[in-house]
């Protein structure tokens, strides 16, 4: 692999050792080929009894789509695996948010919780002249949500590119569908 681009690992989120129980963090390792694909490689490490797993994701032309539509209901929604094509459109309609992913300072492999964060806090700068903002309330409170980890309203996002998007790993049925 000497002429791929390594790219610095990212951490994800925190699981459970399947054997021990113990907290292990997932980290995401992504390489960029010279053709511009990306290979990813999903890793966990259990420091306490040594288990070690890795799953490699790849990302090639054809498995991706247009038009993705997330739906985040559950805790394990948040750590669904989400490639972004470039200047992917996101839209919550229930919060009447319209974002572009090059308005984001993020890679092309985010969590759904990571891609909420970053929404969040790049409209929370709009907020600071008018706190009492239905908007802004609605904000400080899905952040706090993720924070815990307990989402209690369905979120629907949906991720719009020309070139491409796709769910690279999902933690439930149903998490996602296909849209137009
Ligand atoms: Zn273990």
């Amino acid at each position: 692999m000497s002429e791929t681009a390594d790219l610095k690992p990212i951490k994800l989120y925190s699981s459970f050792c399947p054997v021990c129980g113990t907290t292990i963090d997932m980290y995401l390792h992504t390489y960029r080929t010279p053709l511009g694909e990306f290979l990813a490689i999903l890793t966990a490490k259990c420091e306490k009894c040594g288990f070690k797993s890795s799953s490699v994701l790849t990302i090639e032309a054809g498995t991706t789509y247009n038009c993705i539509k997330l739906n985040v209901e559950h805790s394990e929604d948040l750590n669904t695996l989400i490639y972004l094509g470039e200047d992917v459109v996101i839209t919550i309609p229930t919060m009447d948010i319209h974002i572009s992913s090059s308005q984001l300072s993020i890679g092309s492999i985010v969590t759904a919780e990571a891609l909420l964060l970053y929404i969040i806090e790049s409209l929370k700068d709009l907020c600071t002249a008018s706190l009492d903002n239905y908007k802004c309330k609605i904000l400080l409170e899905l952040e706090k949500q993720i924070n815990l980890g307990k989402i209690e309203e369905k979120i629907e996002i949906i991720l719009k590119s020309s070139e491409g998007v796709s769910v690279l790993k999902s933690y439930r049925g149903g998490n996602f569908e296909l849209c137009q």
